[in-house]
């Protein structure tokens, strides 16, 4: 490929800057009428709490029922975005750039107002658009961290979904390819069908909303954890049966670590008292839960979500680094996470904290870290 023919295929056309509008104006009007349950999030500095419509399942899924629906009436293309992978990809980082700067302004200015919610502004420009200056923007009504996050687990499924059109249209499909897709829309709609907890995650709690966040959602997200999708539909990848088997098996593991983890740290922020593993919590200073998967390491979820991003790479084989970049980054980024996590808990909890390392040592693998 001559470097014209690259640049032509990044080079953002109206059609993607109108796919993009359509996917975002959709999940703004739809996403505010749906019915969800309303669920309190964490309480604020200044003793209030924000609430999230949780209704990303049914968003979602009548999502793809309507495309669907425009498939069959051939009034879209069911490979519309797999055909414009690269433009869309360039027309998104142009959108968060856009999004971002608008809303340092639009930060920037609320901070000479009175706010008992103190944007955090430090001067520098680069570093308050980077890292954002406010925790919670909303925008029309919409808190803007939850619908970006939203928007690019949507945008993962969407993706992956037309490139799975593209490969039955070039009579492609094999085991590796129905694997991955299968694993990915498992864990997909597993988020959506637990979007509430995603109000106590660290992303809604303790992140401002600046580029960072919202490169990470819109373009990161759906983009790089689809590559092992566009890998495999041009590359052809032959599974024993004995791969397949083991593949499920860290794919089922990696979910019950992760989706076990989550769900009783969940549990425990709502009623301090509810069961773990059909036992009484042991819990910490009344604050930490020191049971369950909370007892084994001190972020067990993280381990969970590093094997499950591992079974989403094992289909496409060993021949090649490229697929595994989804599970490397994941390292990278969760380890560095958990110093960030470790080090803010540790100031917030003080004693409390430092008797749950003592209890439960281990950072993510019991033995190892
Ligand atoms: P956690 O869900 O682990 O949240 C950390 C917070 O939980 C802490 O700040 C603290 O908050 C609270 N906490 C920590 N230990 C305990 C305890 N023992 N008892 C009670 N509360 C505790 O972290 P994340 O938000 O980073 O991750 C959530 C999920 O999202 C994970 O499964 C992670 O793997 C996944 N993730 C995936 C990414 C991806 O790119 N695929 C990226 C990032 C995360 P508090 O102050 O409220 O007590």
């Amino acid at each position: 490929m001559d470097l014209n023919t690259i640049l032509h295929a990044f080079t953002p056309s109206l059609i993607s800057v109108a796919m993009l509008l359509a996917f975002f104006t959709y999940l703004a009007i739809f996403g505010s009428i749906l019915p969800g349950r309303i669920i309190p999030g964490a309480t604020l500095s200044d003793g209030t709490r924000l609430h999230y419509r949780c209704n990303g399942l049914l968003l979602l899924v009548l999502l793809v029922i309507l495309l669907g629906i425009g498939v069959r009436m051939d009034l879209v293309s069911a490979t519309a975005i797999a055909d414009r992978g690269l433009e869309l990809l360039s027309t998104t980082l142009i959108f968060s750039v856009i999004v971002t700067l608008l809303l340092y302004v639009a930060s920037y200015r609320s901070c000479d107002r009175s706010s008992s919610l103190k944007p955090h502004l430090t001067g520098n420009l680069i570093h308050d658009w980077w890292f954002g200056i406010q925790l919670n923007p909303q925008f029309m009504g919409i808190d803007l961290k939850f619908y970006f996050v939203r928007a690019g687990m949507m945008g993962w499924l969407l993706i992956n979904l037309s490139v799975f059109a593209k490969c039955i249209q070039e009579s492609n499909l094999s085991q590796s390819i129905i694997l991955y897709q299968l694993f990915c829309l498992l864990y997909i709609l597993d988020y959506f069908f637990y979007e509430e907890y995603m109000t106590s995650t660290w992303d809604i709690i303790a992140e401002r909303l600046g580029f960072m966040l919202v490169f990470g959602d819109l373009v990161w997200i759906p983009f790089t954890f689809s590559i092992q999708g566009w890998w495999l539909l041009r590359n052809k990848v032959e599974l024993t049966t004995a791969a397949v088997i083991a593949n499920c098996l860290v794919f089922l593991i990696g979910y019950l670590v992760f989706r076990g983890a989550n769900k009783q740290k969940h549990v425990f922020k709502k009623n301090p008292k509810a069961l773990i593993w059909g036992r009484p919590p042991k819990v910490i200073g009344g604050k930490l839960l020191a049971s369950g998967y909370w007892g084994i390491a001190r972020h067990s979820n993280y381990l969970g979500d590093l094997l499950l991003a591992l079974s989403f790479s094992l289909p496409c084989g060993i021949s090649s680094p490229v697929p595994y970049f989804y599970p490397m980054y994941l390292f990278i980024l969760l380890i560095w996470r958990e110093r960030r996590d470790e080090a803010r808990c540790a100031q917030k909890y003080k004693d409390v904290w430092a008797e749950y390392r003592k209890l439960v040592p281990w950072r993510i693998l019991p033995y190892v870290y």
